[in-house]
């Protein structure tokens, strides 16, 4: 089973990845991304969210 990870240290909070995927990732209080449904979602959405992070920290593997 594939898991939907983030580099936290990577993540910039521009809340890209919620905005696409809210059933998948969140916002912390910290303004970084969480992932809320690690064994996925809408495998589109997941795709999606991967390719709009700027700075390439979620991976799904
Ligand atoms: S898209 Fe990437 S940088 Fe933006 S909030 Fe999500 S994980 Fe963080």
């Amino acid at each position: 089973m594939k898991v939907v990870r983030i580099d936290r240290d990577e993540c910039i909070g521009c809340g890209a990845c919620a905005e696409l995927c809210p059933d998948v990732f969140v916002l912390d209080d910290e303004d970084k991304a969480e992932v809320i449904a690690p064994e996925g979602g809408d495998q589109a959405c997941i795709d999606e969210a991967i390719a709009s992070c700027p700075v390439g920290c979620i991976s799904q593997d």
